[in-house]
């Protein structure tokens, strides 16, 4: 043979290509009824980029990328979707909040196996300007309804909160002082990072490291007042949201800038490759790569992986963006999802605003997800057992009595 393509990339066709069509088509559709908007950014970028976001320390940067020079200056192929879109939207002067969805394929130098590919499909969403514990779980909850929608079955959830700049500065001393007799026992890398990028090691694939960590102590238990204040309100609001998952407390992201909640969905069907899809908040970001300060979260998952885990033929159909649903009390909000669920079975697209702010900002919000009905649910309509349902284009307002409110909307 002539020619063979490279090692760790596929030519995809067939089938295959019209389940992965599917599942972008169904991404778009989802996202877009929550108000997700697509991007796309360059195959690659400046190296810079990547290695000041990602961090030097981590194994994309030291060795899984595809960096070459051309004319005295270095670029990277995309190994991955976050730090474009933050570079995209500093340099486009993008108004916030503002929410992306990326279907684009990554390149990282790594060695290919199941479930594991030099080039492969990532697809994930960005919510960058929201600073609320809300909205780790409205997008941890959206993770799940996509991977419920595209027909997956038996997946887990795994959180960790790793805490900000200030929880980390006294744990890193109380986790080097009880490291220290044991260094030399680590892996070379490990031993390595302790130092340089130190909440990594818990990352690390290695048995007997491993086991080594189990008996550290963990960030999630050295947690600062306002990142476990977070925490803990990341964790209600997945309650509300009827999400079931487990802490792993040596659950970290390499990468440097992630701050406070980081989650991974796992399917037992990968084998080593076993999480599908990863994320969490990085608050650090915006700044560091020259952009205002700005809380941000978002997370990206393998479309290769879900299609060895996902069932043939399973990917159903989702309709147009509709309902936007309010509450001013959070005490509410356990009603709000339920109708959600109850919405979204129907087919009908449907977003709940975060409860924390006015009435007046929630409208805002709705406005910009381009809702056609806005569903209140305040202590009136809650005494009374009805809904308020306001027509967005014409401002009409109506009452609507709880049990014929499913109804109402499919009309
Ligand atoms: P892993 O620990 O498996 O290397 P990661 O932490 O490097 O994963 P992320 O950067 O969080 O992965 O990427 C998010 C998702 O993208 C992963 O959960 C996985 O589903 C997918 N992914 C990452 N690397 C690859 C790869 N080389 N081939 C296929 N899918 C991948
Ligand atoms: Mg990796």
């Amino acid at each position: 043979m002539l020619y063979q393509k490279p090692k760790g990339t596929r030519d995809i066709h067939g089938p295959d290509l019209e389940r992965i069509e599917s599942l972008s088509s169904l991404a778009r559709k989802y996202f877009g009824l929550n108000g997700y908007q697509e991007i796309r950014t360059p195959a690659f970028e400046f190296a810079d980029l990547f290695i000041r976001s990602i961090g030097e320390y981590t194994d994309i940067v030291e060795k899984e990328n595809y960096a070459f020079h051309i004319d005295d200056k270095t670029y990277m192929l995309r190994p991955e979707g976050t730090a474009p879109v933050i570079r995209a939207i500093i340099e486009n002067n993008i108004g916030l909040p503002a929410r992306f969805l990326y279907i684009e394929p990554m390149y990282r130098r790594e060695k290919p196996q199941k479930g594991r590919f030099r080039e492969f499909l990532q697809i994930g969403i960005e919510l960058i300007g929201e600073a609320d514990p809300f909205y780790d779980a409205e997008i941890i909850a959206q993770g799940r309804s996509f991977l419920v929608r595209a027909g997956l079955k038996d997946f887990r959830l795994e959180i960790n909160s790793i805490g900000c700049p200030v929880c980390r500065r006294d744990y890193k001393d109380k986790l080097k002082k009880e490291l220290r007799a044991k260094l030399d026992q680590l892996c070379d890398n490990c031993q390595r990072r302790v130092d340089k990028n130190f909440l990594r090691i818990f990352d690390c694939k290695q048995d007997r490291c491993q086991s080594i960590y189990a008996g550290a102590p963990s960030i999630t238990d050295n947690l600062c007042a306002d990142c476990l204040r977070h925490y803990q309100q990341a964790r209600s609001y997945l309650d509300a949201f009827s999400l079931e998952y487990r802490e792993n407390k040596t659950l970290v992201r390499g990468l440097d800038y992630y701050t406070r909640t980081v989650f991974e969905f796992k399917h037992h069907g990968l084998g080593a490759q076993d999480t599908l899809l990863a994320g969490g908040r990085y608050d650090l970001l915006m700044k560091e790569l020259g952009g205002k300060d700005t809380p941000a979260l978002g997370w990206a998952m393998g479309v290769d992986r879900l299609l060895i885990a996902m069932p043939e033929n399973t990917l159903d159909r989702v309709s147009e963006p509709k309902i936007c649903l309010m509450t001013s009390d959070p005490r509410y909000l356990r009603d709000l999802i339920s109708l959600q669920s109850a919405v979204h079975e129907r087919g009908l697209a449907c977003a709940i605003i975060d409860p924390g702010i006015s009435f007046k900002a929630q409208f805002k919000k709705a406005n910009r997800l381009c809702a056609d009905l806005v569903v209140i649910y305040g202590e009136d309509e809650a005494r009374q057992g009805l809904y308020s349902v306001k027509d967005m284009k014409t401002g009409e307002q109506v009452s609507v009595p709880a049990g014929e409110i499913i109804g109402y909307l499919k009309k």
